[in-house]
């Protein structure tokens, strides 16, 4: 058995398809000219009838926008001028995949210094291209995930935005990667598409090969690699509950979340990328509470988005949520979140370091293009914005000014923004916790940021296994750091939200309820199971419950009180 990180609920049995890119490694001999240029040629033509087989599969599920970059693939594929420098450097005495890899290489240091965003693309499409070539000219199978056509576990070392998008969720029943954390790109995806996933599987790549029996279970982060017919018996009872249970919660979607002596709270999902809106919807969301605009900065391959990019990103999640609020958080970026055209300084502790607002803040560049892109598409629903990794007074005011000097531009530019965009900020840092009825005069809400704010107050990282023992939510110093801000922010009539993996724990919930919280942002799968429990409770029993863990010594201690109470 096999442990990871449960990312994404559920549970699947069926056979392992590991999804391996091949290697190239380039032949020393070669074949007489003729040969190697009939080589090319039978590669070249192979490569273009993938890319279009690709193609056509995924504009089953992807835009018209989304799927230019196929023909841009193809057009660099029948490119003229490419074929006909490799041709040359064959005829030179070059083998074909020598003469592929050094052209193609020639091609992409060229575009690559260019310098401009436009020739950054290009490169990246003559890099894809040129794999794909030496491929078929090595006689390399590609994986094809959207290629799957029976039921399988998909194991990887990790999964990239466009590897999920070709997941057919028909097919691929779950998967398991050897990478990742709970709020890695694999894992959100996955929750988007509501099937079973694990990540962060050590040694699974090592441990599994194609076709073995695997079992995914994703209630509990184990995988089980060649289950006896006992434990498949088992689990696939188990799989029919959960299937079970979570259809009868359908019937809440429409429903709203309120106590039994009548108190109302919003729940909201967590989304990363536009196409999440539907998750959210379709599970009921109330609202988007947290948007994490960090992964458009991480998928984008050279550059950071531009303005634009970034206003049709933010339009479409306003758009798509149809007049219901949507919280996005500014880029959240450093600690572990790293860009691939972004050297970070080097530093001891990158997650006490250069990271979130305390790089917008030094980078205002790219912070203004956020937030224009930002301030240009709230016309188009109901946008709250906030800044991450607040820790002064001063830092807020400081995001605020330049937010309030952007939408000052845009509106002297002529430019239509809303005027009822609420800014807020992430309590995620103890100081902003004990501050925050100070920071409640200026900040339109809280969102508090649990992931962070008990690695802080712990001092444990997140990242770390070793110390994962002290990630304790229901630790009453962490209770009282929720109370503090919880009643700051009521102290100014504002609200109080919590994003961090916390809102989401149905053992959590009772104590938040108590404490006041106004809105509990989570996984879109994780939202109807939250609101059952919420409408089963009375808020003022709540109280009684969280004063009294308040008072607790230890998180073991809360965990049996609010058992006791539940029972
Ligand atoms: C958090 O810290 O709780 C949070 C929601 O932000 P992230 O997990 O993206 O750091
Ligand atoms: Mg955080």
């Amino acid at each position: 058995m096999l442990k990871g990180i449960a990312a994404s609920s559920g549970i699947a049995i069926g056979r392992a398809y590991k999804l391996q890119q091949p290697t190239i490694v380039l032949r020393e001999d070669k074949g007489d000219t003729q040969e190697e240029l009939a080589l090319f040629e039978r590669a070249i033509t192979k490569t273009i009838s993938d890319i279009e087989k690709v193609k056509a599969r995924a504009a089953v599920s992807l835009s018209e926008d989304e799927l230019a970059i196929f023909d841009a693939h193809l057009m660099m594929a029948n490119d003229p001028e490419l074929k006909a420098q490799i041709e040359d450097a064959i005829k030179n005495g070059e083998n074909a995949d020598r003469a592929t890899k050094s052209v193609s290489d020639n091609m992409i240091a060229m575009f690559e210094g260019m310098g401009n965003e436009y020739f950054k693309e290009r490169a990246a499409d003559v890099k894809d291209v040129s794999y794909r070539l030496l491929c078929n000219i090595l006689g390399l199978t590609i994986p094809d995930l959207g290629a799957i056509d029976e039921e399988v576990i998909v194991v990887a070392e990790d999964l990239t935005p466009s590897d999920t998008a070709q997941l057919n969720k028909q097919y691929c029943l779950g998967f398991a990667t050897q990478i990742g954390g709970r709020t890695s790109h694999s894992a959100i995806m996955a929750r988007s598409l509501e099937i079973p996933a694990i990540v962060g599987v050590k040694g699974i790549m090592d441990e599994v090969k194609d076709g073995d029996l695997l079992i995914l279970d994703a209630l509990d982060g184990k995988v089980i690699l060649g289950p006896s017919d006992d434990e498949v018996k088992e689990y696939s009872a188990k799989r029919e509950t959960f299937l079970k249970d979570r259809e009868a919660l359908k019937v809440l979607v429409d429903q709203k979340t309120v106590t039994v002596d009548g108190h109302e709270v919003d729940i909201a999902g967590n989304i990363g990328t536009p196409k999440d809106v539907e998750g959210v919807l379709n599970n009921g969301g109330e609202a988007v509470g947290l948007y994490r605009t960090e992964f458009l900065y991480m998928d984008s391959e050279n550059d950071f988005p531009s303005e634009d990019e970034q206003f049709e990103a933010y339009k479409a999640v306003l758009e798509g949520m149809k007049g219901k609020k949507v919280v996005v958080r500014t880029l959240d970026i450093g600690g572990d979140k790293r860009l691939k055209y972004f050297t970070f300084p080097e530093e001891m502790n990158p997650f006490l370091g250069y990271r979130a607002i305390r790089l917008c803040l030094d980078r205002k560049d790219i912070f203004r293009a956020q937030l224009r892109a930002l301030l240009r598409a709230s016309v188009y629903g109901k946008l709250a914005i906030m800044f991450p990794m607040i820790a002064t007074i001063n830092e807020f005011k400081e995001a605020k000014g330049v937010f309030e000097e952007e939408k000052a531009k845009l509106i002297s530019e002529g430019v239509k923004v809303s005027d009822e965009i609420e800014v807020g900020m992430m309590v995620e840092i103890p100081s902003s916790a004990v501050l925050a009825d100070k920071f409640a005069e200026y900040a339109d809400f809280f969102s508090i940021g649990t992931n962070d704010l008990i690695q802080y107050s712990m001092a444990a990282d997140r990242m770390s296994e070793k110390v994962s023992y002290l990630y304790q939510p229901l630790n009453p110093s962490l209770l009282r750091l929720i109370k503090m801000a919880i009643d700051g922010a009521h102290k100014h009539g504002k609200w109080c939200g919590m994003c961090g993996e916390m809102a989401g724990d149905t053992l959590a919930a009772p104590v938040l309820l108590g404490l006041g919280l106004d809105e509990f942002s989570m996984s879109a799968t994780s939202i109807l199971p939250a609101r059952k429990m919420v409408n089963s409770l009375s808020k003022k029993e709540m109280e009684e419950l969280a004063n009294e863990a308040l008072e607790k010594e230890t998180m073991e201690e809360v965990v049996e009180l609010v058992k006791a109470r539940l029972a």
